[in-house]
């Protein structure tokens, strides 16, 4: 570790030179950017040349306007390379699914299948993103039947969540059983986890959690949950046994999806402060990346505030301290931020490839984006080609290889 990312004043001098610095890059880049012209392009070097192997990626809902095949099209033409569409939550599938309730909008379209082909078809890679334990669009039905099983995570005050508790093993079963058999039935690049995090920290208080609890740990517990919640006695020893429940699981599905298709790309969509996140939401993207559980990692630094957005994957560079390659999400039309234009996205980008991530993700592919954004991008941003190298070498940026065993 670098000696001085520990001493705090240092650091923040390190931050704000490097944010004064990168003011000045970025507003060089958009003002040569303004003057050039097509036959006399912006000065070398003010604009951050793209990796080599840069990922070029979109969010995406299940399905796309008008359809996957003119999706693809258009995402090609702007020289994209990867499409995270979500495929399911753990309560509905998009997807021919043996093992979860397959969505009614799904039942004569497999769009999973229709996004491949259409990928395949145009050169773009498909990372299924599963939604790991939020039960998002399940219908009533699913979510009762799963609380009557006693399945979900309960809070502070015993009210049942919709959201798996990763402690039981029938959840974690049916993860894997998810995982895999996407991972076996479908062409896809790759697997991406999202939602793999707990809704807050007033939870799982349910008795298969203060079971295990105790096992793992030992602690004494007379009054459950006051002993664990915030202000508990245990409550640090708690916090921090939530994340490795998260983490444990994120290995077992890691490994039932490496052993069936051992050259899948997996990567996790993650809050951005990483370690306020691990105690709030038990989402511990540092362990996640040091324990080799993923290919690359997507911070989901949705924000219009370029100080925040440098300052924030600042910190995640360093905490990645280059073991993945960090595949930076940008936000345009997400809940925290709507962008003005795509001169936005783009000073993002730039910003990105400055500060050393491997790629962008956008959230998130819609009409405006495709007619108004992806143009705007291939006109210089994403004007060249680039092919993530997938378990190779590229010269500048760390590999998008395993360079670490899981624990
Ligand atoms: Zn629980």
């Amino acid at each position: 570790m670098m000696q001085w990312h520990s001493n705090p004043i240092l650091y923040t001098a390190g931050v704000l030179a490097g944010v004064i610095g990168l003011i000045l890059a970025v507003g060089w880049s958009i003002a040569t950017r303004s003057e050039s012209t097509a036959s006399q392009p912006a000065a070398s070097g003010a604009n951050k040349p793209a990796r080599a192997g840069e990922v070029r990626g979109v969010w995406s809902s299940y399905q796309v306007t008008p359809d996957w095949d003119t999706a693809m099209q258009k995402l090609s033409q702007a020289n994209f390379n990867a499409v995270f569409p979500y495929v399911c939550s753990p309560g509905v599938a998009y997807y021919t699914s043996k093992v979860l309730p397959v969505s009614r909008f799904a039942q004569d379209h497999d769009y999973l299948a229709e996004a491949v082909a259409a990928g395949g078809k145009w050169g773009i890679g498909v990372h299924a993103r599963v939604l790991a334990l939020e039960l998002l669009f399940a219908t009533d039905a699913t979510k009762a039947e799963m609380a009557e099983a006693g399945r979900l995570m309960l809070n502070t005050s015993g009210t049942t969540l919709p959201w798996l508790c990763p402690t039981d093993e029938r959840n974690r079963r049916l993860l894997k059983q998810v995982v895999t058999e996407l991972v076996t039935n479908y062409g896809i690049e790759g697997l991406q986890f999202d939602y793999l995090r707990y809704p807050w920290r007033d939870c799982c208080f349910c008795a298969r959690c203060r079971e295990q609890f105790a096992a793992d740990t030992g602690a004494p517990i007379d009054n459950w949950p006051e002993d664990v919640a915030d202000e508990g006695a245990l409550a640090q020893q708690f916090n921090v046994w939530r994340q490795q429940q998260l983490t444990g699981l994120l290995g077992e599905l890691v490994a039932a999806a490496r052993t069936a298709r051992p050259d899948i790309i997996i990567s996790a969509a993650v809050l951005p402060h990483w370690q306020v996140h691990a105690e709030n939401f038990g989402q511990c993207a540092q362990a996640w990346v040091e324990r080799g559980l993923l290919d690359f990692v997507c911070p989901m630094n949705y924000t219009a505030d370029r100080l925040d957005f440098a300052t924030w994957l600042l910190g995640q560079r360093k905490a990645v301290a280059d073991r993945v390659p960090l595949i930076v999400g940008i936000g345009p039309f997400s809940d925290a931020c709507q962008f003005s234009g795509p001169e936005q996205l783009v000073e993002q980008i730039q910003i990105g490839r400055a500060f050393g991530a491997g790629g962008f993700i956008v959230f998130n592919y819609n009409e405006q984006f495709a007619e108004q954004y992806l143009p705007y991008l291939a006109e210089e941003t994403t004007a060249q080609p680039a092919r993530p190298v997938w378990g190779g070498l590229s010269p500048e940026s760390p590999s998008l290889s395993r360079t670490n065993a899981p624990d």
